[in-house]
């Protein structure tokens, strides 16, 4: 199928009727936007001196559509005709950074303007005398994407209509050549061009389509959904670092939860995720609760400043795989905590070779679901030294989290709640009643505490394999 996808690619590119060989120009009395109004001066002054200097210089993309919709954008790009060397000479503090796709990075202080040279769209296949500069795999994927174009051109090789639009500062005028304006207005997420061959090209505009959709409130367009459902394991071979940065954006952008829906409705969470979503099958009902509630609880972070963890996270979103992974192994002999610790280290090992989690990633989340093995033990000195352990916040987060989801440990969050709030008096009697307790070996408090109307330490959390 997939081979018959790439000789319909071969036929002349079918991405005219989405875009404009002269643009639609917006003049300020048109539109909204206004140099020095929300827009960086940084980036202002990166468009200004390229100007000054006989380049073309825009901002673009991301920045122009969020200022239209009246929310702050994330960062800056310009899209300009100097090429990187060009962009870099006239700035101390540029650096030209990426591979497959070359940009310039020019910092002030924190804040990074990225500068992109335009771009053309170019011909498939291998003999092209550009091939060193451009590739494509047989599958019509780009490898490398470095043929330089026109500012026409570098509108049609981008993504969606709405990412298409170039907003000239000096002049304060927008020039659309995609009907980006348009489907901002009616709130769609449109592909440039035919969408199959926009996504074979590069599957990772599915996702973006997602992340787009669910940050916006758009509806992606009819024929941009269609071929999602069928395409959507093409993401099996994205390189798994790209896909690493892909799913942070994905899911710590402040709307992780209702991008998990789109992922789930348009089959690309297994792709992604497969050990999830093989427990999304086994177990829907608890993996489905405590995947949700962990994103429900990071956007609420991100709403509220405070920091996340990417640790935590994947710690969540792999959390209800544990279960099934261990009994596997025990059935094949391995003792019951063994057990657990090899299905840890398999199924991170596994995720990894998907999505690229770096270690000071996957440490945290091995510490974090140990937690939950140790958080039930408290006796003696026990509970002192885990509150002192730096892994106790998010062990004690992840519990709470798996306790929404329905796990059932004998109320030990509750507990763990007190325990952080009482003097040490109070602490030493609590000790006390523990070991008293017949249950105390699985470190279980003797009685449920009032549940669910207490107020809680946290919000996020970490575990040993619970299952419902
Ligand atoms: P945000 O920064 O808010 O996440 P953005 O639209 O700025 O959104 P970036 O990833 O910063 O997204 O990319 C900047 C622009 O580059 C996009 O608006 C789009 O025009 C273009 N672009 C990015 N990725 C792709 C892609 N995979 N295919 C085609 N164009 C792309
Ligand atoms: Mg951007």
């Amino acid at each position: 199928m997939l081979k018959k996808l790439f000789q319909s690619l071969r036929s002349p590119l079918r991405r005219a009727k989405h875009t404009r060989s002269t643009p639609e120009v917006l003049s300020n009395r048109q539109h909204p936007l206004r140099r020095g109004q929300n827009i960086s001066r940084h980036a202002t002054s990166v468009v200004e001196r390229l100007q000054h200097a006989g380049y073309q210089a825009y901002l673009v993309g991301g920045c122009v559509r969020d200022l239209l919709l009246d929310l702050e954008p994330k960062d800056f790009d310009v899209a300009t005709s100097a090429t990187p060397e060009q962009v870099r000479a006239e700035f101390r503090n540029a650096r030209v950074i990426g591979r497959r796709f070359k940009l310039v990075h020019v910092h002030f202080g924190r804040e990074i303007i990225e500068v992109a040279t335009f771009r053309a769209g170019h011909p498939q296949g291998d003999e092209d005398e550009n091939s060193h500069l451009a590739a494509r795999n047989e599958s019509g994927r780009i490898l490398r994407d470095n043929v330089y174009g026109s500012l026409e051109e570098d509108a049609q090789r981008r993504d969606f209509t709405i990412n298409a639009l170039y907003f000239d500062v000096t002049g304060e005028r927008i020039l659309d050549y995609a009907r980006g304006v348009h489907d901002i207005r009616n709130r769609l997420i449109r592909l440039i061009g035919d969408p199959e061959q926009r996504y074979l090209e590069d599957p990772v505009r599915m996702l973006r389509a997602v992340r787009f959709a669910a940050k916006l409130g758009f509806e992606i367009e009819k024929h941009s959904a269609a071929p999602i459902v069928k395409l959507a394991p093409m993401l099996r071979d994205i390189p798994a670092a790209r896909l690493f940065d892909e799913v942070l954006k994905l899911f710590l952008a402040g709307y992780a939860e209702r991008t998990f829906e789109l992922l789930l409705h348009y089959g690309l969470f297994a792709p992604l995720f497969p050990a999830s979503a093989a427990a999304l099958k086994h177990n829907p009902g608890y993996t489905e609760r405590l995947i949700r509630q962990a994103l429900a609880n990071t956007d609420l972070r991100i709403q509220q400043g405070k920091p996340v963890t990417p640790a935590f996270l994947f710690a969540a979103l792999l959390w209800p795989a544990l279960p099934a992974r261990a009994a596997q192994l025990q059935a094949r002999g391995l003792a019951p905590i063994p057990a657990v610790q090899e299905a840890a280290h398999e199924l991170i090992s596994e995720q990894c070779q998907r999505i690229a989690v770096p270690k000071r990633f996957t440490m945290p989340i091995r510490e974090i679901w140990d937690m939950q093995e140790r958080l039930p033990r408290r006796s003696g000195k026990r509970a002192d030294l885990l509150l002192e352990n730096p892994r106790f916040r998010a062990g004690y987060d992840f519990l709470l989290l798996r306790e929404s989801a329905g796990d059932d440990t004998g109320g030990l969050g509750d507990w763990w709640t007190d325990y952080q709030d009482a003097s040490d008096s109070e602490r030493r009697r609590m000790i006390r009643d523990l070991t008293s307790s017949p249950s105390d070996s699985s470190g279980a408090p003797r009685k449920r505490r009032r549940g669910g109307s207490r107020r809680r330490r946290g919000g996020d959390g970490t575990g040993t394999p619970a299952g419902e």
